[in-house]
């Protein structure tokens, strides 16, 4: 259709003759004078229809074609970009007519979730969506021209596929050829792009959509986007984390105008746990826990001797200005403590001198150490815990991230990213089975391989996370690429040889004909163009996203089926 563009008319169009084509975004009626906002792709443009009967019928919604005169406007609208100018209308065609609308797509939808996904076409119609899918598909381009100069080939591999083991429930598809046989939808191309570097591709790389039918969270979706990576000739994850230093501050700079500093910390997981008592820490702000459990464990009060003597550890989280909480804030961060497991709670507060009930029990040097060691100013408190390394690190770190928020201490626009290093290969399922931290394809350390068998949780891997501001954007892995090793593993997770070859024996094939050693990493797309696009859910940055509860409110899937499809699948259904 020939056409001008709505967002592009200014005074150097005046007197010029335009036709356009587009949504009606407002309609005044103001008797013989019509004034009709005009939104296209481009933005907006006033329309002015003098006498002409049908422009009063005109409704929200309505798509129209006119062809008219941009003239000077009376009284300009400095908000619009076009708002110097409007067009005065000779010709109104009506192309389609919009049913009352639901809810009105305005910039702040105020209809409930379900509504704007029943109706995303009209949700989609708002301009923060349409610069949210803009944003998406900037991000998508400048991953490939910089994936594509660093020499990586995007490929594509199946959906219909095998169970590919990343922790989570398979979405099955039955087989119509082969009764009682199952494809499985991808959790993601794991195997398949260690294949693609085993059949020559050295570099490969692909935007592609995982499946994992997993319990949903806020920030989860049955299906979701990663860009997956994989490289040959992969030794050392520097040369990777150097390579995507430069790919996350291409993408940065190309679609929020943001520069981004390199190189990123990296941090061993080690001290990511005992320092923000997470494996994701948001680095935005200080707030480091710190351990005192040397320092403690002899000042004779029992609560920190015995947990130091039961291996456990005694650690403390300061908080800046935080000594004006009250007894009853205080009491509500134990509360929140005790859910996560902790005994208690104790604290020191800063003041002209040093207020904690600790001092019926800890001399006051030692409380003036602890004051130093914390770097604890002038109204700052510091909360005490004591017990295993693991629920301490927890229970702090969440209470580090609630009181940041709930404080304002987390400075706003900073982008603070860091590679989390030198993970545990392995860790124990809640039924104390041995599980894979990562995936099982994740190469154990070197000098960790001769505790494989005789003391696995000890074994670290070749894993990396890329964290950005206590988000994990991105996780991967040095692969293993020597069948010998890959069984090794296998059977620390108790897969013997049969069911290894039942379910990988393609895969474990591949490794034995040449197989480079190689590694790769896969990052979240859709929670890093959540980021950029300043959104708190990934809803807002898919265009067709599920509910909480899996289900798409636009087309009504999950649905039912036919009898006869069934019959074909050879499937009964049994919902007893
Ligand atoms: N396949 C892994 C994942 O989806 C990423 C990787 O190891 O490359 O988390």
């Amino acid at each position: 259709m020939k056409r001008d563009r709505c967002g592009e008319l200014n005074l150097g169009a005046a007197g010029k003759r335009v036709t356009l084509a587009g949504w009606v975004h407002a309609v005044r009626d103001l008797g013989s004078l019509t004034f009709v906002d005009l939104r296209d792709a481009s933005g907006i443009v006033q329309l002015v229809f003098r006498g002409v009967p049908e422009a009063r019928e005109l409704a929200r919604e309505d798509v129209i074609r006119v062809t008219g005169t941009v003239v000077r406007r009376e009284n300009p609208n400095p908000h619009l970009p076009t708002g110097e100018v409007e067009v005065a209308v000779e010709r109104l065609e009506i192309l389609a007519k919009s049913k009352p609308l639901p809810f009105l797509p305005e910039e702040e939808a105020r209809a409930s979730e379900e509504t704007r996904l029943r109706y995303r076409f009209l949700d989609l119609r708002r301009s923060k969506m349409q610069r949210n899918l803009r944003l998406r598909h900037k991000v998508c381009l400048a991953i490939r021209q910089y994936l594509d100069a660093h020499g990586f080939i995007e490929v594509e591999t199946p959906m219909l596929t095998r169970s590919t083991p990343e922790g989570a429930r398979d979405f099955l598809v039955p087989s119509r050829l082969e009764p009682g046989k199952f494809y499985a939808l991808p959790q993601s191309p794991q195997l398949f792009k260690q294949i693609l570097v085993c059949s020559g591709v050295e570099r490969y790389f692909q935007i592609v959509r995982c499946f994992r039918d997993e319990d949903l969270r806020a920030d989860r979706q049955p299906e979701f986007t990663q860009l997956d990576m994989e490289m040959a000739f992969l030794e050392d994850p520097e040369e990777l984390f150097s390579l995507l230093e430069g790919l996350v501050a291409h993408v940065f700079a190309e679609t929020i105008g943001v520069k981004i500093e390199t190189p990123f910390p990296r941090i061993p997981y080690d001290v990511a746990m005992a320092r923000y008592g997470t494996d994701k820490p948001d680095l935005r702000f200080g707030m480091e826990i710190l351990d005192l459990s040397s320092l403690l464990a002899q000042v004779g009060f029992q609560v920190f001797a015995r947990a130091v003597q039961e291996g456990g550890v005694v650690r403390a989280l300061p908080i800046p200005g935080g000594a004006n909480l009250s007894r009853t804030e205080l009491g509500k961060l134990e509360e929140a403590a005790k859910k996560a497991g902790l005994g208690g709670l104790l604290w020191l507060k800063r003041r002209e001198q040093i207020e904690s009930p600790l001092s019926k029990h800890v001399p006051l040097s030692v409380l003036e150490e602890i004051v130093a060691q914390a770097r604890l100013n002038l109204g700052d408190l510091l909360l005490l815990a004591a017990g295993p390394a693991k629920t301490v690190a927890q229970a702090l770190g969440e209470l580090r991230l609630r009181l940041a928020r709930e404080r304002g201490l987390i400075p706003p626009d900073r982008w603070a990213f860091a590679w989390i290093v030198d993970f545990p290969l392995f860790k124990l399922s809640e039924e104390g089975r041995i599980e894979s931290e990562h995936h099982p394809f994740t190469s154990p350390k070197d000098e960790d391989l001769p505790f494989l068998e005789t003391d696995p949780l000890r074994v670290r891997a070749k894993c990396y996370d890329l964290v950005l501001n206590g988000v994990e954007l991105a996780s991967g892995s040095i692969r293993i690429h020597r069948r010998d090793l890959q069984e090794r593993v296998f059977r620390v997770l108790g897969i013997g040889p049969d069911e290894a070859e039942r379910r990988f024996g393609f895969f474990l094939r591949a490794l034995e004909y040449g197989a480079p050693p190689h590694g790769g990493i896969a990052f979240g797309l859709d929670r890093w163009v959540m980021m950029l696009a300043g959104e708190s859910s990934i809803r807002e940055v898919i265009a067709f996203p599920k509910t909480a509860t899996g289900a798409c409110p636009l087309t009504g899937a999950p649905a039912e089926v036919d009898e006869a499809q069934l019959r074909e699948l050879h499937i009964k259904l049994d919902l007893g």
